[in-house]
């Protein structure tokens, strides 16, 4: 095979959308994927029938980039039942969405989690984020979602009951630093759409996106070793030319290849799967740990909102660990389990632990800064991202197509302005001088 044009790293959701950019204007190009498929973070394994999503994740419906790229009808997607189910004080407390449940807004307005005050606040930042568009929310002030919650005077019951939990959740930050700007494009997303998850989990999304290119474009199991001028070597000692790199991959691997200065950082999260004969909730509801004790972040019956995930007669159970345990593994689970047993009553102690997942790099760590920068790098090289967007599906998708339409343009001559490299990144400014020598 001939050169093709363009060499992505990585055939994650950002990979494989920037690869659909160039499928579609009839650029030639070769995806080289380290594992054995596509997805990246959002991979769904199959264990004794269950199917085990690699990380407790949903996608928003809301998303635009999933509006414009996926086919929803195709996906089957399943949604969760708005609202969550607050375990304080030593019991469930049902939260319906007022909004979204005819006949919830008395329970939730006398609920106790929150007072009266903190319910009024909360509907005035959901009109507030209703009303703006994403643009509007991205050029808002930057502070942390924390702080925007206190000077919202939003109660400190509210916070560790409510939004640790749920906004902690969604962005692996139980102490709520991650910006407010992505809280409230969350908020809005949420707001907007539904929570779910496809019939044949979540890795169905990115095959889906994957379906319309050319066989033989990703290769599998191949590591790229190191970036140079217009070409990858792969760890074999392989080396693949194209006129475009782009790299692809998760943060710490981009800031590796590209010889950044400043390792991008990352949000760890640990999933444990159980199989119980019994459900321990009825409906398709997050259930959510609104008290500090205890591992558990938030606990999900996958097969109550989608019933593929788990074969007849059995239930699926996923919790979510936010961080990276210092204990090992039989330990945080024995402490996942005291947690269950205290409460669920000694039936938990029967659910069969099926996988615990340690996810490292589960979501970077990033600045809005960050997200607005030009994916290109030097000329023919690029990176994209979750780590260059907001973190999440909807800024892996966006960043791997925006990225594909600038190599695009470059191609044809006109090619966007480079990302500002300090003199600190040595490999940077070293491809960058080879490319333009
Ligand atoms: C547990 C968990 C829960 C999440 N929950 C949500 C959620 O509810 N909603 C939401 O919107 N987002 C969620 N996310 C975030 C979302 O999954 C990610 O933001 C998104 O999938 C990132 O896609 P990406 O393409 O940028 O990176 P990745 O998916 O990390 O893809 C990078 C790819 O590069 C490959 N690669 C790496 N190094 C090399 C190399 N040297 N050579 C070749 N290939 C290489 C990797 O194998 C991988 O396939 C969650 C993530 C996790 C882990």
């Amino acid at each position: 095979m001939s050169n093709p044009d363009v060499l992505i790293v990585g055939a994650g959701l950002a990979g494989i959308c920037c690869a659909r950019a160039l499928q579609k204007e009839g650029v030639s190009f070769q995806v080289i994927e380290a594992s054995d498929s596509v997805g990246g973070r959002v991979r769904t394994e199959k264990v004794d029938g269950f199917l085990l999503d690699r990380g407790f994740q949903v996608l928003l419906t809301a998303y635009p980039e999933a509006l414009e790229q996926l086919d929803y009808d195709r996906l089957q997607l399943c949604a969760f039942a708005p609202g969550a189910l607050i375990r304080a004080d030593g019991r469930f407390f049902r939260i319906p969405d007022p909004w979204r449940e005819p006949g919830a807004f008395m329970t939730s307005l006398f609920s106790p989690i929150g007072g009266f005050a903190d319910k009024f606040k909360l509907s005035r930042i959901r009109s507030a984020v209703l009303r703006k568009t994403i643009e509007e929310i991205f050029e808002g002030e930057d502070i942390s979602t924390m702080q925007a919650l206190r000077r919202r005077q939003i109660s400190q019951p509210m916070i560790d009951r409510f939004f640790k939990p749920f906004i902690g959740g969604v962005m692996l930050d139980p102490k709520l630093t991650v910006s407010n700007r992505l809280f409230e494009f969350v908020f809005k997303m949420f707001a907007e759409g539904d929570a779910a998850v496809p019939a044949e989990g979540m890795q169905a999304i990115p095959r889906q996106l994957a379906e319309v290119l050319p066989e033989g474009s990703i290769r599998f199991n191949e590591r790229v070793h190191s970036i140079g001028l217009n070409q990858v070597k792969l760890s074999t000692g392989e080396v693949l030319a194209a006129k475009q790199v782009v790299v692809a991959t998760e943060g710490p691997e981009a800031s590796r290849l590209l010889g950044f200065d400043r390792t991008i950082s990352s949000r760890s999260v640990c999933t444990l799967y159980f199989a119980a004969k019994e459900s321990p909730v009825e409906e398709p509801m997050l259930v959510l740990s609104g008290s500090s004790r205890g591992p558990i972040n938030n606990l999900a019956v996958m097969n109550v909102v989608a019933p593929g995930y788990a074969p007849a007669g059995e239930q699926l159970v996923s919790i979510t660990v936010l961080g990276w345990p210092s204990r090992d593994d039989q330990t945080v689970v024995s402490m996942v389990r005291g947690q269950l047993r205290h409460w669920y009553g000694l039936v938990a102690d029967e659910w069969r632990l099926l996988r615990m997942y340690r996810i490292e790099h589960g979501l970077p760590v990033v600045s809005p800064m960050e997200w607005q920068q030009s994916s290109r790098l030097a000329a023919g090289l690029y990176v994209c991202g979750d780590h260059r967007s907001t973190p999440s599906i909807q800024g892996a998708m966006e960043s791997g197509r925006l990225t594909g339409e600038a190599v695009i343009r470059e191609l044809k001559g006109q090619p966007d302005p480079v990302t500002r490299v300090r003199k600190d990144e040595p490999r940077l400014v070293e491809l960058r001088e080879s490319n333009q020598g």
